[in-house]
């Protein structure tokens, strides 16, 4: 018997174990018992039914049963076999029928058994098409997390080795701006406060990255905590922006879920940060409202600022994207993107409603898990 298996994708290599091959063996030879079982059962009625050749029809469990093995050399063996037995009965059948009906019949099985043949062929290709596609996404899966993480890893690094000459840019402007004092023109001045400003937003910009990059790989803080308390939390560290600018906050009674508490503040102190930064010429209003849904929660983040155009929808949750109403506030286009991260590895994502001059209302959601069970897919 050839040995030809379903076909294996290419680049990858299989070695099945000796005892999977004793197994696979194993459960061919009892394949092979049942056809011949089958198909000796089928012969036998044939022989003995006084006239039609109704038995024989069962012949097409045959190749469906050997299609088990995956192995097409054994299926048409077995498919031409029963081939063989149905022709064979013509010559030893009971006198009944007359001999061109007999032939007619075994003619119109003959034809149905290799239909079936065709089905289960077409079948067994399907399926090594569909396992080979798996191969292949599976693979594609795995080299896109690689190159995520290196990304990332490169990112973190990166953002590490620019910290200390920013530190030492910074540190030597402020040193010449105490020195000058009085001893420049008004112009070079104010280039110096320039330089260490430029210096503070590009810090800003690298601490943030950095905190990007960490979503990643830092997987370690899933548990049970309390939204009311982060919330708390998150207010506390705005309170100066705040009371600056006369925001009124209101929220829906919080739930307890399951999630990194430190990823969370990040992303709600993102979203009322910006329902700050982005106001318009009113008091800020932020409400912040939960859903309980099958899958999880849906938190909102409504307010009454500029509002986001059409346009900038989508693109805002990119890395280093802002809107087009953001000429006005300091930013980086990062708070968002890390959002997105933050939705996505707490299974759920994030986005926005928005009518231009008139709020925007910032959905996220999460999913329910247990904790060990969001841990482990973390760390998968
Ligand atoms: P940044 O605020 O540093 O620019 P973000 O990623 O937080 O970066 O936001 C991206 C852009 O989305 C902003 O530049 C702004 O145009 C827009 N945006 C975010 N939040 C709001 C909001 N609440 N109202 C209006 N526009 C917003």
């Amino acid at each position: 018997m050839q040995s030809e298996g379903p076909a294996q994708p290419s680049g990858v290599e299989h070695s099945p174990t000796r005892q999977t091959v004793v197994t696979q063996r194993s459960a061919n030879l009892i394949i092979l018992a049942s056809c011949v079982a089958v198909a000796g059962v089928l012969f036998k009625a044939d022989v003995f039914t006084p006239s039609g050749v109704t038995p024989t029809i069962g012949y097409c469990i045959v190749p469906l049963l050997a299609a088990q093995t995956g192995r097409r050399s054994f299926i048409v063996g077995m498919t031409g076999l029963c081939t063989v037995l149905t022709w064979v009965v013509f010559f030893l059948e009971l006198p009944g029928a007359p001999a061109w009906m007999s032939a007619f019949e075994r003619s119109m099985v003959t034809g149905v058994l290799w239909f079936s043949f065709v089905l289960v062929c077409q079948r067994m290709n399907a399926l090594s098409a569909l396992a080979r596609q798996a191969e292949v996404l599976a693979e594609l899966n795995r080299e896109l997390s690689r190159s995520n993480q290196e990304l990332d890893a490169f990112a973190s690094v990166a953002s590490h080795d620019i910290r200390g000459p920013l530190a030492t840019t910074g540190m030597f402007a402020s040193l010449l701006a105490s020195r000058l004092v009085g001893k420049i023109d008004p112009d070079c001045g104010e280039w110096l406060s320039l330089i260490q400003s430029e210096v503070r937003r590009m810090h800003s910009i690298v601490e943030n990255l950095l905190k990007y990059s960490r979503f990643d790989t830092d997987r370690s803080g899933i548990e049970e905590c309390e939204c009311e308390a982060i919330l708390a939390n998150v207010l506390d560290n705005l309170r100066a922006d705040l009371i600056a600018s006369g925001a009124e906050v209101i929220h829906d009674p919080l739930p307890r879920v399951t999630s990194d508490p430190v990823q969370l503040m990040v992303l709600f102190q993102n979203l009322i940060g910006n329902a700050i930064k982005y106001r318009s010429e009113a008091w800020p209003k932020i409400y912040l409202s939960v859903a309980a849904e099958q899958e999880g929660w849906k938190f909102s983040v409504q307010d009454n600022g500029i509002g986001i155009d059409l346009a900038d929808r989508e693109r805002i949750f990119d890395l280093f994207q802002r809107g087009q109403g953001s000429h006005t506030a300091k930013g980086s286009g990062i708070g968002l993107a890390t959002c997105k991260k933050i939705a996505e590895l707490h299974g759920g994502r994030i986005w926005v409603e928005s009518a231009l001059g008139n709020g925007s209302t910032f959905y996220f959601t999460i999913a329910k898990a247990k904790k060990n069970e969001r841990a482990k897919s973390v760390t998968a």
